[in-house]
């Protein structure tokens, strides 16, 4: 089998190395070096029951993580999930990433974001860059036997797909302003979050969503993009939000606003000795309600601390093996829709890349593959190299639209409305205003000041940010991560998964029911 996979980051690796290792032939495409993903940046650990778990099971871990995700999963993935996490750990530490260890030579493991049990390995503060290097090491020895091919430098620009089935991608290459499209048997899809949709968060600003934009535009189904996870204690760094770890107040750090001249430990206040430990969302949304700045301290300084975005448990659906609704086309890691419900467990997300990307690549090594049919796709691949062209003759142009501000205003009509606390009214007034960016966007304007990439994403970004803000107005309750003023409490009848679809050129969302049966919105 020759799979094509995008995305170098843990979901993507995983998915390389797991299918070098069953002896298929991998091409792994990224605008950047795995060292420079997102990955890189995870800090506290990874999930997993191992022997050295205190009052913990694995029964425990799955029933933790469907509770979190207020029970919006298939019970059957989730199990799997935690049952095959110890092995994924032992998978890891086999390929060289260096896991504290107690003295007896036994994981060191601690309890993390919204967790009572101690299931959280970790590698010091940087767990990310640990498996990012080992894996890459991995990679590259694949390379030399030949069963790897990374294509680094290149940007995503489409799926080629005829009949609903992926016989591979195209690939943007920003120093020949070529497009290269690479065809094979299955294509895996492991992008990351759409971090850059919403301007500052804590994660990496090439996450941008054009990838998750742009395959939903050619028919790929999404799922549950309302619920995305605010992280309550960062601070700004230039572009980023930088987190400050939830680990410092189980060491005493207290929050607290300050009105006028005394402090309002408002987390204590609310629920007692233990409240600046509560669950992550829960945190974040007392903050977001507080009437002032609130500070993180302890006996010796006091830091401003605010919430931001941190992880999309909302993105590409896929089933039990991770493919899509398109025959031949995956997705994994973050880029997928998968595990965690309305809320992710610290920890669980690296465990989710990892399993993923591995089931992904069996999934794929058992199907029956596409047969190459490059042909099909030649007027096709002509005709976007035109428009490409088309955008570097603009280069001499001065005309009055700027990308820049385009891709500003998108960001701030997404943070406001896709705010950690949510309102109808709110939602509707972005939905109306991204309709305006978005009738601009159809015409295709060309900004020539910034690159052919940075004007071609614009507006599978902005089709994206409008199926994201439908799908938080349909959710006419609050779960999970998704709060909303106006409806606040969970309501029976949305226990389901939102589901959004672009067919005739229009949005619809509808809750994804037993039956089959489809109600919901169109736009
Ligand atoms: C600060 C921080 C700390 C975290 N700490 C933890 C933790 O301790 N434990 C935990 O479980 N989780 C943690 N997470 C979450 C976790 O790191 C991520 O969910 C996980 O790393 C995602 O991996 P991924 O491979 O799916 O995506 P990424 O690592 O984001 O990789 C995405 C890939 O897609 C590529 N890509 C993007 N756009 C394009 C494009 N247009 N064309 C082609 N390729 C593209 C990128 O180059 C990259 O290779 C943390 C996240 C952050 C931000």
């Amino acid at each position: 089998m020759k799979v094509l996979i995008i995305g170098n980051g843990i979901a993507g690796m995983s998915a390389a190395i797991e299918a070098a290792e069953l002896d298929d032939e991998v091409i792994l495409v990224s605008p950047v070096q795995s060292e420079r993903t997102q990955s890189v940046m995870a800090a506290e650990g990874i999930n997993a029951v191992v022997d050295t778990a205190e009052e913990d099971s694995v029964v425990w871990h799955a029933n933790h993580t469907l509770e979190s995700g207020c029970f919006l999963e298939k019970e059957e993935d989730v199990r799997n999930l935690c049952e095959k996490a110890p092995e994924h750990l032992k998978w890891l530490d086999e390929m060289g990433v260096l896991f504290d260890r107690n003295e007896d030579d036994t994981w060191k493991v601690k309890a993390s974001g919204g967790q009572s049990r101690k299931r959280t390995v970790y590698s010091g503060n940087s767990i990310g860059k640990q498996i990012v290097t080992a894996m890459t090491q991995k990679c590259l020895e694949y390379e030399i036997k030949g069963k790897i091919e990374k294509k680094i430098g290149l940007y995503f620009y489409s799926a080629l797909i005829q009949d609903e089935k992926c016989y591979g991608a195209l690939f943007y290459n920003p120093e020949s302003k070529m497009l290269i499209p690479v065809y094979a048997d299955a294509v895996i899809c492991a992008t990351g979050g759409m971090n850059k949709l919403y301007g500052k968060t804590t994660g990496s600003e090439l996450n941008d969503g054009y990838v998750t934009g742009k395959l939903f535009l050619q028919g790929v189904q999404l799922r549950n993009l309302e619920f995305i996870q605010y992280y309550p204690t960062t601070v700004q760094r230039g572009n980023k939000r930088v987190i400050i770890s939830e680990s410092v107040r189980s060491e005493g750090w207290r929050l607290y606003y300050k009105n006028r001249s005394h402090s309002v430990y408002f987390m204590e206040e609310k629920y007692g000795t233990e409240g600046n430990l509560m669950s992550r969302d829960l945190v974040a949304r007392e903050i977001a309600m507080c009437p002032g700045q609130v500070y993180l301290e302890n006996a010796k300084e006091s830091i401003p601390v605010t919430p931001a975005i941190h992880f999309f448990m909302g993105g590409i659906k896929v089933d039990g093996m991770h493919q899509t609704n398109i025959a031949g086309l995956y997705a994994v890691g973050e880029a997928a829709s998968k595990y965690h419900g309305a809320n992710c467990l610290g920890g669980n997300s690296l465990m989710t890349a990892v399993h993923s990307g591995r089931t992904a690549a069996h999934a794929v090594h058992e199907g029956q593959g596409q047969p190459m049919c490059e042909e099909l796709f030649v007027p096709y691949v002509e005709h976007e190299q035109e428009k490409i062209d088309r955008i570097e003759q603009m280069s001499e142009y001065r005309g009055k639209y700027s990308a820049t501000a385009t891709l500003r205003k998108l960001m701030k009509i997404m943070s406001y409305g896709m705010d950690l606390i949510r309102d109808g009214e709110v939602l509707q007034d972005s939905i109306y205003a991204l309709d305006s960016s978005l009738n601009e966007l159809r015409t295709f304007p060309i900004d020539p000041m910034v690159s052919v990439y940075e004007n071609y994403r614009l507006y599978p970004m902005a089709v994206l940010g409008k199926a994201t803000l439908m799908s938080a107005v349909e959710r006419r309750e609050s779960r999970g991560a998704h709060f909303r003023k106006d409806f606040p409490s969970e309501k029976a009848e949305f226990m389901k998964c939102s589901v959004a679809e672009f067919k005739d050129e229009k949005i619809r969302i509808y809750f994804e029911q037993e039956s089959g049966e489809k109600g919901g919105a169109v736009r």
